[in-house]
C-alpha cells in the first residue's frame, strides 16, 4: 500500500496520508538538499510499511500521526535526523521493528533518537501519580541527552492533543492536565512558543470546554466590530513606515482563547477589557530597524508611559527578544505593538529547534551536542546581561542532572536520589520498613542484587521478607543519609537486644549455679540491686552483662549475698559452672574469633570483650592462652548439639606449584559440599606454593573429611588448619 502512494503526487488522489506527505515534501524541499529530502521520504516508506494495517482512533492510517509530527518539526526547520526520527518515533513501540534495524537502515543517530523517544513514551504511561510534575519534567530532561528527543516528543504530544477527538471527557481532561503540567513548561523552557501556545489552547479547551466555548463565541461576536478599526490602524502604520523606506511586515494579532482567559483571571478584568486591545506585530531584517520602527510608531500614536519594554537589549530569561510598546490609538483604543527581526521571531516561535537549521549538515552526534551547548551558552550570556535568575538554565543543562537520578516505584511515584544511589538507598527512601527488610529487587522484571546502582527511568520493585534484617555490609554501598542513619540505628538497637538476651542467659547460668531462679527474685531486691549498681533498669543491667562490661558471676553473687536460702546451697558443686551453650549465630554479641576460626566440634572458650560481648576462640588458640590467665574474663562455652549452618575455617596448604592445582583443589572442596570463601597465596617459589584457603564447613567432622580427601591429591604436600 505504502509503495503505491508515495511516488504518486497527482492532485486527484488525496487520502489524508497523501495530503500530509505532499505537505511534508514541500516544506523540506524548502530547506534541505535533495539527498536529505530523499532520505526523509525513504523513512516515510519504511514507517508506512511498518505501521501498515494500524489505524488511529479517527480511522486514518496510523502513519498520518508520525507524518503530522514530522510536519510540525519541518516547519521549525528541524534537521534531517530529527524529522526522520519523528516519522519513525512510534515504530519501535508499536511494531516489531527494532532499534538495530533502524540503525542499519538509517543511522545510529536516528536510532538513538527513536529509542530515546520510545523511552519517554513509556514514561508517559508510568507517571500517573500527581503532584510530581516538576520531577517528571526533570526526568525527561535528564533522560534526553539529546535535546532533539524533547523536541520530537513535544511535537508528538501536540498532535496527540490535536486529535483527542471523541475521547471520553475525563480521559481528555487527564491528558490535558498532564500536558499542561509537564509539556507546556518544557516548551516554555526551550522557548518553543509556537508549540507552547498551541498546547495551552488545546489544554484549555479540554479542561474547561464550557469556558472555552463562551470565550470563542464572544470573540466571534466582537471580531465583526473590530475589523474596521484593525484595518484603519494597520494602514496608518504601513503608510507611516513606507515613508521611511524601511523593509518590514505588519500583521494584526489576535490573542488566543487560552491567553484571553489567563489574562481575565490574572488581572481580574472582563472579556471586553482584554479583547478590546488591538495588537500588531512588525517584523524587519535588522536590529537597528526595530528601534527606528519604534520611533515611527511612537510618533504616529502616543505611547502609554511605563508600558515600553526593550526585550532586545534585555532579553527574557528564555532568550525571548522583541520590543513591546502600547499606544493610544484612534477613539482612545489601546494598541499593543511588538517589533522584532525575522530571526528573533523564528527564535521566539521555534526556540531551540531553530538551532538545528542549516548548520547540522554534518550529522555527528558531537556536532549536535556542541550546538545545543552553544545555544545554552548564548542563553547564559543573555541571562548575565539580563540579570535574571539562573533558574531557567538550572533546568536545562545538557548534561542535565549529573547529580541526580529519578526512578519509579511500581505505583508510578517518582523518587529522586543522588547519583550513585543503590537499591538499598531507594528502599529506605520509600519507607524505613521497606529498607530494613529488603532482600533483593526487580527492575524491568529482572532480579538484581541490592548493591546495583540506579539509572534514570528505572521502575524498581523492592522485594522484602519479614525475616530480613539490615546488613552491616550495606553501609559500604549506600550513599543517602537516610539509609545510613536507619541502618546504624537498627544495628545499634539490634546489638542492644542481642546483648540483653545474652546478659539474661549469662546471669541465669550463674544464678542457677547458686540455685536461684531469676523469676523468683523479689522486685524489692531488684530495685536494691539496680541502686547499688547505679543502673536505671534491669534491661540496662542485662545489656551491660551481655556486652561484657559487668561480670555475671559478680552480679549473681550480689543478688545471693543477702539470700540466706541460696547461700546455703552455694557449695552444691553439681550445679556449678554449667557451660553457656552457643550456636555461633546469636548475632552481634557472640562472635567467632577471626584468628582461630572455631567450628562446631572444636573445644572452645569464650572471652568477654568489654563493650562487644563474647568472642569464641578455639581452646588451642594462642591469642586465647594469654587472656585465659585473667581468670575473671573468660567463660565456659559449649557448642549446641544440633547445629546447622556454615562456619569459616582456614587451611594452610603447601602444594606443588603447577598449573591447575588450585582448580583441582577447588573442585575437590566443592564436590564435598563446602564453599571456598577466599584464597591467599602466602608464599611461592618455582616448586612450592603456600596458600591460605578460607572455606565454609558444617563442623569438625565435615572438615576432617575434606582434609582427608585433599591429602590424597598428589599435588598436596602438607595441610594444616591454622589456629592463629
Ligand atoms: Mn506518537
Amino acid at each position: 500500500m505504502a509503495e503505491a502512494v508515495v511516488t504518486d503526487f497527482s492532485p486527484e488522489v488525496s487520502s489524508p496520508e497523501q495530503t500530509l506527505l505532499r505537505q511534508l515534501h514541500s516544506i523540506i524541499d524548502g530547506y534541505l538538499n535533495k539527498e536529505q529530502v530523499d532520505s526523509i521520504i525513504r523513512a516515510y516508506h519504511f514507517g508506512a510499511k511498518a505501521h501498515h494495517g494500524q489505524f488511529r482512533k479517527s480511522g486514518e492510517a496510523y502513519i498520518c500521526h508520525p507524518l503530522s509530527v514530522a510536519i510540525t518539526l519541518a516547519e521549525m526547520h528541524m534537521d534531517t535526523q530529527g524529522v526522520t526520527a519523528a516519522i519513525l518515533h512510534d515504530v519501535v513501540e508499536d511494531t516489531p521493528i527494532t532499534k538495530e534495524q533502524i540503525a542499519e537502515e538509517f543511522n545510529q543517530d536516528v536510532a538513538d533518537l527513536v529509542d530515546a523517544v520510545t523511552k519517554l513514551t513509556q514514561l508517559d504511561n508510568k507517571s500517573r501519580a500527581e503532584a510530581q510534575a516538576e520531577n517528571v519534567r526533570k526526568m525527561l530532561l535528564a533522560m534526553a541527552k539529546d535535546l532533539r528527543v524533547i523536541i520530537v516528543k513535544l511535537a508528538d504530544r501536540l498532535h496527540n492533543m490535536q486529535t483527542l477527538g471523541a475521547m471520553p471527557l475525563e480521559k481528555k481532561r487527564r491528558i490535558a492536565k498532564e500536558t499542561q503540567e509537564i509539556y507546556v513548561p518544557l516548551a516554555n523552557r526551550l522557548s518553543m512558543n509556537s508549540i507552547r501556545h498551541q498546547l495551552e489552547s488545546l489544554c484549555f479547551e479540554s479542561i474547561y470546554p464550557n469556558r472555552h466555548k463562551a470565550i470563542q463565541q464572544a470573540v466571534k461576536k466582537a471580531r465583526g466590530n473590530r475589523n474596521e478599526i484593525v484595518n484603519m490602524i494597520e494602514s496608518a502604520i504601513k503608510n507611516r513606515l513606507n515613508q521611511t523606506g524601511l523593509i518590514f511586515d505588519v500583521s494584526g494579532r489576535e490573542k488566543n482563547i487560552a491567553s484571553i482567559y489567563k489574562k481575565m483571571q490574572r488581572q481580574k478584568i472582563s472579556f471586553s477589557n482584554v479583547f478590546d486591545v488591538y495588537a500588531f506585530r512588525i517584523y524587519c531584517d535588522h536590529v537597528d530597524d526595530c528601534y527606528r520602527i519604534l520611533g515611527c510608531v511612537h510618533n504616529l500614536y502616543k505611547p502609554i508611559p511605563g508600558k515600553f519594554k526593550d526585550y532586545i537589549a534585555l532579553p527574557k530569561a528564555n532568550g525571548y527578544q522583541s520590543l513591546h510598546t502600547i499606544l493610544i490609538g484612534p477613539y482612545g483604543v489601546p494598541i499593543e505593538i511588538q517589533i522584532r527581526t525575522h530571526e528573533m521571531h523564528r527564535m521566539a516561535e521555534s526556540g531551540i529547534a531553530a538551532h538545528w537549521l542549516y548548520k547540522s549538515s554534518d550529522s555527528s552526534g558531537d556536532h549536535v551536542r556542541a550546538q545545543a551547548t552553544e545555544w545554552l551558552r548564548d542563553l547564559l550570556e543573555i541571562q548575565k546581561t539580563a540579570g535574571n535568575s539562573l533558574e531557567f538554565i538550572d533546568n536545562l543543562k545538557v548534561d542535565l542532572y549529573p547529580q541526580e537520578v529519578f526512578v519509579f516505584t511500581p505505583q508510578g511515584n517518582i523518587i529522586k536520589l543522588p547519583r550513585g544511589a543503590t537499591i538499598v538507598d531507594f528502599a529506605y527512601a520509600v519507607h524505613t520498613d521497606i529498607g530494613s527488610t529488603c532482600v533483593s529487587a526487580r527492575i524491568d522484571n529482572k532480579l538484581i542484587p541490592l548493591q546495583t546502582q540506579l539509572e534514570n527511568g528505572m521502575t524498581v520493585e523492592v522485594i522484602t521478607a519479614s525475616w530480613a534484617r539490615p546488613n552491616p555490609l550495606w553501609l559500604n554501598h549506600i550513599i543517602t543519609a537516610k539509609a545510613r542513619s536507619s541502618i546504624r540505628n537498627y544495628l545499634k538497637n539490634f546489638q542492644q537486644q542481642d546483648a540483653i538476651s545474652l546478659g539474661r542467659r549469662l546471669l541465669n547460668k550463674e544464678l542457677q549455679s547458686l540455685n536461684i531462679k531469676f523469676d523468683d527474685i523479689e522486685d524489692a531486691r531488684i530495685i536494691e540491686l539496680l541502686d547499688v549498681m547505679q543502673m536505671h533498669s534491669i534491661d540496662e543491667l542485662l545489656e551491660e552483662i551481655g556486652l561484657g562490661n559487668k561480670m555475671p558471676i559478680l552480679v549473681a553473687k550480689h543478688i545471693s549475698q543477702e539470700d540466706i536460702h541460696a547461700a546455703i546451697k552455694l557449695d552444691d558443686s553439681n550445679t556449678k559452672h554449667a557451660p553457656l551453650i552457643i550456636r555461633g549465630t546469636e548475632g552481634m554479641v557472640i562472635t567467632l574469633a577471626k584468628c582461630c576460626h572455631p567450628i562446631p566440634g572444636d573445644h572452645i572458650v569464650g572471652f568477654f570483650n568489654p563493650g562487644k560481648g563474647i568472642v569464641i576462640h578455639h581452646h588451642e588458640c594462642r591469642n586465647s592462652k594469654e587472656v585465659r590467665k585473667q581468670h575473671s574474663s573468660w567463660i565456659d562455652v559449649e557448642w549446641c548439639p544440633e547445629l546447622s549452618g556454615d562456619f569459616s575455617v582456614e587451611l594452610k596448604i603447601e602444594l606443588l606449584n603447577q598449573r591447575g592445582t588450585l582448580a583441582t583443589i577447588a573442585s575437590t572442596i566443592s564436590s564435598l559440599d563446602a564453599n571456598i570463601e577466599s584464597v591467599t597465596i602466602a608464599n611461592q617459589d618455582d616448586k612450592v606454593s603456600v596458600d591460605l584457603i578460607t572455606l565454609a564447613v558444617k563442623d569438625r567432622l565435615h572438615l576432617a573429611h575434606i582434609i582427608r580427601k585433599l591429602k590424597k591429591l598428589f599435588i598436596i604436600l602438607k595441610i594444616t588448619r591454622t589456629k592463629a
